[in-house]
């Protein structure tokens, strides 16, 4: 029988990063075959959640995991998932509570005011710990790394859309309502499988994290084992080389990586082939927003049907959960020195997720046409497989 997570130390496992839906420990307890070098994955709520639809999202993950990741992506690109009991009934919940105060002191304020762990989940995720060992992990969340193909867009936004990515679009807009942005990175630079565009990517996502004093959610660094802030950033000093300037040492152990590693290929590649239709184009195919209250006429009549290789290849699953949405929203772990370079969060996403998408891509887009057409930002796509 595999053993649960009741008989483990709340304590043993360190508070190491989440996202808007998970949060992830590591095992830092005492030998334990099963748990050594493995990472947890939680679920968490909103402090005011209603009751939302939650049963059985882990199992969803791992199956979706099985049936549709592993027969696109190698497995050695992927972590190794399992899911595991939390424990008996009576104590899983005092186990949660106990990890939740725990990790409280460690989560940042904006986080805690908003969720909490859900303490009444029988289950979660156990994964491989990737930013554990001696060397340095660096997590990069890449988001949408090409262009929409122009033929199901809008006279409209063809002319918007296919010079100026979807990222640098959004950052625009979240520039205008006083966020922080990496202003300088594009998707499109790291997805190039070119040398210095890759540089320009990562000193864009390095610069982004200094400013933002580590706030923004597209670049994470561990060196061994433990995730540093900005101000930490001498330790990166001498881990992996010589090179004295932190910046310097870790982007150049990097690029090599980024540049070897057929992880953002591939990633680029599914994005681009699995929605090429942009999600406007998918909207105005398979009708989204008749889904909900706020319907709009459709031109699907007008269309070829949508080829989704990923209904066919997926089964069932991916009627819900659109694959494309997956690889533009999951993040990729490089290790330095092994080289390795692994995707994670590559959860499905709900049918309502995708409509909060296409509701914040017209937002994202009518605010960018207000940009002077000299001054928009010209994304370059390569065209690199
Ligand atoms: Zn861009």
């Amino acid at each position: 029988m595999s053993p649960s997570l009741t008989d483990t130390f709340p304590t043993d496992w360190s508070y190491i990063s989440e996202g808007g839906a998970n949060i992830v420990f590591v095992y830092q307890g005492p030998p334990n075959p099963f748990f050594d070098g493995t990472a947890l994955r939680l679920r968490k709520r909103k402090r005011a959640a209603i009751d939302e639809e939650k049963e059985g999202r882990e199992i969803l993950s791992i199956e979706y995991q099985k049936q549709c990741l592993q027969r696109l992506i190698p497995l050695e690109h992927l972590p190794r998932l399992e899911l595991v009991v939390v424990g008996p009934d009576h104590d899983a919940e005092a186990w949660l509570r106990a990890l939740a105060a725990e990790c409280e002191p460690h989560r940042a304020l904006e986080r805690k005011e908003t969720d909490c762990i859900d303490v009444v989940q029988p289950r979660a995720l156990l994964a491989t710990n990737l930013v554990g060992g001696g060397g340095i992990a660096v997590e990069i969340k890449p988001k949408w790394g090409f262009l929409p193909c122009p033929t199901y867009l809008s006279d409209a936004t063809r002319p918007i859309k296919t010079q100026t990515c979807r990222f640098c679009m959004h950052s625009h807009l979240k520039a205008q309502q006083g966020q922080m942005v990496c202003a300088a990175y594009c998707p499109l630079d790291l997805f190039s499988g070119d040398e210095s565009r890759i540089k320009t990517a990562l000193n864009g996502l390095w610069d982004a994290w200094i400013e933002s004093d580590g706030i923004i959610n597209n670049f994470k660094v561990f060196v061994r084992g433990r995730k540093i802030v900005p101000e930490q950033r001498s330790s990166i000093v001498g881990v992996v080389n010589d090179i004295a300037d932190a910046k310097e040492a870790l982007t150049s152990a990097l690029l090599p990586v980024l540049l070897s590693t057929p992880v953002l290929r591939t990633l680029a590649r599914l994005q681009r082939t699995l929605d090429a239709l942009d999600i406007e184009g998918l909207a105005s195919l398979c009708d989204l927003s008749a889904i909900g209250a706020d319907a709009e006429p459709t031109v699907a009549d007008a269309l070829p049907p949508p080829r989704p290789p990923t209904q066919r290849t997926c089964g069932t699953t991916s009627s819900h959960t659109p694959l494309s949405a997956t690889f533009k929203d999951c993040s990729v772990i490089v290790r330095v020195p092994d080289g390795t370079a692994t995707l994670i969060d590559l959860d499905p996403k709900s049918i309502e997720r995708l409509r909060k998408w296409e509701r914040l891509d017209r937002e994202i887009v009518a605010a960018y046409a207000a940009v002077p057409v000299r001054k928009r930002k010209a994304c370059v796509h390569t065209g690199a497989e």
